[in-house]
């Protein structure tokens, strides 16, 4: 049996009930076969693989706090220490009902090769708790995030690990958090990334991951002689990524025809109305119901639909597994061009699989999602020299890093004969570079 084939039955059988995990490291395995073969007898000796997908440390915790009606309620925390080989962990905290250990693991793991493709200084990590923010009081919320970062400031800190917003979690939760922080250690660090603009947040980050997710997008198509000028684009999801990749879909010349939650979808043939949904989810926390209020002329349907519509460009940003076979046939049907993900893993393997079959250019999460950890880093190294940038500054700084990591991403695919496979040009690049580093401090 080949090395990778080993180390993944190694990880289905010592992780069972964490299907996600399964799947992000067969993704990864898979594609990282040509470097493996290539170095099998050394890799096997120093146990590489089996140490990349072995998470440094895990830590479960309990989260008890008091609801609005007295009683208490016990949620479970969590946070994935994956790998330090290139700087501190860093990657954000869920906070979701369906969070458990498989998944946030999977997402530290992909987090590891995402953070390298940055090309900046961090390692990888997530963490979260199935506690669900949605229909909570704002004081709910707070005594929830209180009594998550009193256990997590434990294992946590500007040079070792660097949590940040993720489904779930927001300015708001943020916020909390880093009170907290700050009264239980005594310090003002930069221990969180995601902060509000007045206590050393980023100028930019908010949007980062969704305009990060056009950047490459755009040089994506200019590499293949076309542009988004006039394309029609359809995104999943009604959140922090949707939201702002949408915004800059339409800056870019694009157009944005739906938008989900996790209720059902909405078509607007002239074009999501961003601040109409930025009214919707970030001031009312509403439904998308709404919409239509706002746009008389839109559709809203229950249940799950984006990807039946007509479009050049698809861009899942909600969430992991919404992209299926199914969906992948839609999209080729009506002639999609490319898909890239602004959500983490949102496409299942044989999605990923029929679209790279049928000539659509595929770009993986851990590539055309990486704007936002990305510029999470960029928050770190302001906190650090006690500066703001201005949001030019960093933006610019953002479009660089992008347009680097396609460059990146395509180079590493060609080097091993699979050039357009950004698939696995992204696990290639990611892994190269923390196996050297793994390598030069030795077995650790
Ligand atoms: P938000 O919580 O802001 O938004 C998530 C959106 O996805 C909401 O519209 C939500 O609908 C929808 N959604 C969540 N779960 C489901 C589900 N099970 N089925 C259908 N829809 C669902 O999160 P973000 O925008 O921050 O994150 C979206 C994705 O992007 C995640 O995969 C995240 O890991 C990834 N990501 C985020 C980054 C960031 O900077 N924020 C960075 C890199 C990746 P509803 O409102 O009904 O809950």
């Amino acid at each position: 049996m080949s090395y990778v084939d080993e180390v993944i039955d190694r990880v289905v059988k010592e992780n069972p009930s964490e299907p996600e995990f399964h799947q992000a490291v067969k993704e990864v395995l898979e594609s990282l076969r040509p470097v493996v073969e290539a170095n099998e007898e050394s890799f096997r000796k120093d146990a590489v693989l089996e140490r990349i997908v072995n998470p440094e440390r895990q830590i479960k915790f309990r989260v008890p706090w008091v609801d609005d009606k007295g009683q208490v309620q016990v949620n479970t925390g969590y946070r994935v220490q994956f790998n330090s080989a290139i700087g501190p962990y860093k990657g954000g905290l869920r906070l979701h009902p369906s969070v458990n250990l498989g998944i946030i693991k999977f997402l530290g793991f992909e987090q590891i090769f995402k953070n390298s493709l940055t090309g900046l200084p961090i390692g990888g990590g997530k963490g979260g708790s199935d506690f669900d923010p949605k229909g909570k009081s704002d004081r709910e919320v707070m005594a929830f995030c209180q009594s998550f970062m009193t256990e997590l400031s434990k294992y946590i800190g500007a040079d070792t690990d660097v949590p940040a917003g993720d489904i779930g979690t927001g300015a708001r939760e943020i916020g909390y958090m880093f009170g907290q922080y700050k009264r239980l250690r005594g310090v003002f660090e930069g221990v969180l990334t995601g902060k509000g603009l007045t206590y050393g947040g980023s100028l930019a980050r908010t949007e980062a991951t969704g305009y990060g997710l056009l950047y490459i997008t755009e040089e994506l198509m200019k590499c293949h002689g076309q542009s988004l000028e006039g394309k029609t684009i359809v995104v999943s999801g009604a959140g922090n990524v949707a939201t702002y990749a949408i915004q800059k879909a339409h800056q870019l010349g694009a157009k944005v025809v739906t938008c989900s939650d996790s209720t059902g979808w909405v078509y607007d043939p002239d074009g999501i109305d961003v601040a109409a949904l930025k009214e919707i989810k970030e001031v009312k926390r509403a439904r998308l119901t709404e919409y239509k209020n706002y746009r008389p002329n839109s559709e809203y349907h229950e249940g799950k639909g984006v990807w039946t519509v007509k479009c050049d460009i698809a861009l899942p940003c909600a969430t992991q597994n919404e992209l299926d076979l199914d969906d992948a046939k839609a999209l080729v049907a009506n002639g999609v061009i490319a898909v890239a993900e602004g959500a983490n893993m949102p496409t299942t393997l044989e999605a990923t699989e029929y679209l790279q079959k049928n000539g659509v250019f595929f770009l993986p999460g851990k590539a055309a999602n990486a704007g936002g950890v990305a510029t999470s880093a960029l928050e770190m190294s302001q906190n650090s020299e006690r500066l703001s940038w201005s949001f030019d500054e960093v933006d610019a700084k953002l479009k660089g890093i992008m347009v680097g990591v396609y460059h990146n991403i395509d180079e590493a695919a060609k080097k091993y004969g699979f050039e357009g496979n950004y698939v696995v040009g992204a696990n290639i690049a990611g892994f190269e570079k923390v196996v050297t580093a793994m390598n030069a401090q030795g077995i650790v």
